[in-house]
């Protein structure tokens, strides 16, 4: 069993777990392909967050069957090269998405009461509420919510309690089914144009690189707040640095971004109008041992013949 990477100080958990089924466990800090390569070779199933699993990787292990992505987003992994060698894909959809849907209300809420610059301001000693005029108010505004899975139904119901209208733009995802929960189906471009407030849920794949370009912000009201704790790659971010600089969008909360970590003297960074946080939509000390323990338990399935819970490439499993 190989760690590619993970976010977490030990793999304690997963030792402890793994040794029941006899697997040793070597931990790795991967950063990029070489890194990955030179630690995977040896193993029987990979686990990984954010370390490229690449097609070279998985050629060039000759014993792996299995890779356990340590979250949901698995755009690391090519698993139309593992499907076409018979190895099975697994990810962790079930936890963190309360930690991910209450993180992304909280950007909303902390730009929409500009709370970062308000706090600063009383910790300076200032007193003046005029200073941060124009605020407006979230109830029967419209919020926008791109892509409408776990997390963005999870966002949709916070965003509600705030009486917020809600439209939902995801095409896999039927009308009624939106319209069950209260939300109105739209395409891209009418949310874009419509929304006070755009929250973004889509995984990272061919069709959503980029979907947030210059053209899908240029629809977007001057007065509007974007968030994306998605994946910092669906989104333009010179595009979007550009809009935020002119004040074309009014703020944009961003847990997740092009290059991560990045560079420090990224302009973005210095903008007023933004907030970023550290990829950690996702944590809680709850979540944290919940997915050390599901992945774990997966690969052990991997390794002793079982069926895992989430292949997110079944039609391998099929073909055993
Ligand atoms: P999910 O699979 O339940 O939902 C994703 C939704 O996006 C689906 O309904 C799908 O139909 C929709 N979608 C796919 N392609 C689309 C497109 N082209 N246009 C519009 N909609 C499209 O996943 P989820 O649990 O809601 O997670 C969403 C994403 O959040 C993950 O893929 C991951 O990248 C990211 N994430 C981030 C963190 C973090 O810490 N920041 C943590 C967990 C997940």
């Amino acid at each position: 069993m190989v760690i590619a990477d993970n976010p977490f100080e030990d793999a304690d958990k997963e030792e402890a777990l793994l040794a029941r089924v006899g697997a040793t466990v070597r931990k790795f800090n991967c950063r990029n392909e070489s890194e990955v390569l030179q630690a995977a070779r040896d193993a029987d199933v990979i686990m990984c967050d954010a370390a490229p699993i690449t097609r070279n990787v998985i050629s060039m292990a000759p014993r792996l069957v299995g890779i356990v992505e340590y979250g949901i987003g698995y755009d690391n992994i090519d698993v139309q090269a593992a499907t076409a060698k018979g190895i099975v894909v697994c990810n962790i959809p079930d936890f963190m998405t309360s930690e991910v849907a209450d993180h992304s209300v909280a950007l909303v809420l902390a730009l929409a009461r500009k709370l970062y610059l308000v706090g600063r301001s009383s910790r300076a000693g200032e007193w003046n509420w005029r200073k941060f005029r124009p605020m407006s108010s979230l109830d029967g505004k419209i919020a926008g919510i791109v892509g409408f899975g776990s997390i963005g139904r999870q966002v949709a119901e916070r965003l509600r309690v705030f009486r917020m209208q809600l439209l939902a733009y995801d095409p896999y995802v039927p009308r009624d089914s939106m319209e069950r929960l209260g939300v109105k189906s739209a395409t891209l471009d009418e949310l874009l144009k419509a929304s006070d407030v755009v929250s973004i849920h889509v995984p990272l794949t061919k069709e959503t690189r980029g979907i947030i370009g210059p053209k899908q912000l240029a629809l977007m009201k001057s007065s509007a707040i974007l968030v994306n704790t998605s994946r910092g790659a669906v989104v333009d971010q010179n595009a979007l640095f550009d809009f935020l600089r002119r004040g074309r969008i009014a703020a944009a909360g961003l847990d997740v971004l092009a290059k991560e970590p990045p560079d420090p003297l990224d302009p973005l960074l210095a903008l007023e109008n933004v907030i970023v946080t550290p990829h950690i939509a996702w944590y809680s000390e709850e979540s944290t041992w919940k997915i050390k323990e599901c992945a774990a338990l997966e690969a052990e399935r991997i390794l002793t013949h079982q069926a895992p819970k989430h292949p997110v490439n079944p039609q391998v499993l099929a073909e055993r």
